[in-house]
């Protein structure tokens, strides 16, 4: 299975970073959205990661004859019955940094502060065969938020067993411990067999 040639379903540029570098080990080479300059907008409509995951990787499979990976991830925060979860990026309307602000707002004053971040990932063939690879991290959130830039959440989740947020912690660790991580860790594996 050398050079094997996969499209990676997204256009968000941490997510297509962080997977590159994950797989830069590899000879899986990645060929993101951006990559191919296709803006076409996919309707994510599925109640679940997985559902959502799966339409992004089936919808590119089939446009391009090729093996598909899509990442669909959010977080989950036990307090608001696991909201954002598939909200996340679109919480606020208006932005990771409104997320954050409206994620906290949300909490203020609740002192069960537990969340985690969840990354299911679809692999489709394009023979529409389908395979998926979840992962998660455990943490909690900040009381406030102590950067404004970082993707995502990032700046307000702290992970279980560390003392500051994940953004601070840098991408060296994000990329050892996060749910993106986990889930790339089965997907190579499963790749290798
Ligand atoms: P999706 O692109 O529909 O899968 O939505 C992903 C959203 O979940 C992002 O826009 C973030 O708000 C959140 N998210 C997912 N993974 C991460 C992460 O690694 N760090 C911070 N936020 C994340």
């Amino acid at each position: 299975n050398d050079n094997m040639k996969i499209i990676l379903a997204t256009h968000n540029t941490n997510k297509i970073s962080e997977i590159k570098s994950h797989l830069k080990e590899t000879k899986i080479e990645v060929i993101s959205l951006l990559d191919l300059k296709d803006y076409e907008e996919i309707i994510e409509d599925g109640h679940t990661f997985l559902e959502n995951a799966i339409i992004k990787a089936k919808a590119i499979a089939k446009k391009y004859n090729t093996l598909t990976l899509a990442d669909d991830s959010g977080l989950e925060v036990s307090a608001l019955n696991n909201e954002p979860g598939i909200y996340s990026s679109r919480y606020s309307g208006k932005g990771d940094y409104q997320n954050n602000l409206k994620l906290l707002d949300n909490l203020k004053g609740i002192t069960n502060r537990d969340a985690r971040f969840v990354c299911c990932l679809a692999l489709v063939e394009p023979n529409s065969s389908i395979n998926s690879f979840e992962g998660v991290l455990e943490g909690t959130i900040a009381k406030e938020v102590i950067t404004e830039q970082g993707f995502g959440y990032d700046p307000v989740f702290i992970p279980n067993g560390y003392n500051t947020t994940l953004d601070l912690l840098g991408s060296n660790i994000k990329n050892t411990i996060s749910h993106r991580a986990n889930a790339l860790n089965k997907f190579v594996d499963f790749i290798k067999k």
